[in-house]
Formats: C-alpha cells, structure tokens, sequence
C-alpha cells in the first residue's frame, strides 16, 4: 500500500561544519559508493549532506564512518 515516488527520496545527514575541500571531496566519493546513491550535495557551510537515492541511512552512516567524519572534525579547520 505504499506510495511510489518517482523522485528519489532526499536524506539529510549532517556532517561536522567547514570541512575543506578536500574533506568535501573525500566524503562526496565515500557516499556515491554507497549502494542506492543516486546523487549527493554536500553543504560544507551548514554541515549538512543531502543524498538522493534508498541508500540505507546505516550504510550512509557507516561511510561517513570509514571515511572519519561520524563525529569527527575536519583535521584542517583553524578556529
Ligand atoms: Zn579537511
């Protein structure tokens, strides 16, 4: 009884805040290796990654994991 959507369903994940550009570019390849990843953005400002697809969010998750950003900062951020 579920409804189809074309459109692919939009997760938001948020991600630690200024990460570089190399950090966006690590991440944004980690995740469209994620099974079910149709595309991705990345908002290095707001800390935020939109993913669209069914990925599963655990796989999502765990991708961001391997790729050291769970609960991690962006080693090059200065404050
Ligand atoms: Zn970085």
């Amino acid at each position: 009884m579920a409804e189809e959507h074309r459109q692919p369903a939009e997760q938001e994940i948020v991600i630690p805040r200024g990460l570089c550009r190399r950090c966006v570019r690590l991440v944004s390849r980690r995740v469209s290796d994620v099974p079910g990843v149709v595309s991705l953005r990345v908002d290095a400002a707001l800390g935020l990654l939109h993913v669209w697809g069914d990925a599963a969010p655990a796989a999502l998750l765990e991708a961001l994991r391997s790729a050291g950003f769970s609960r991690h900062r962006c080693g090059d951020v200065r404050r």
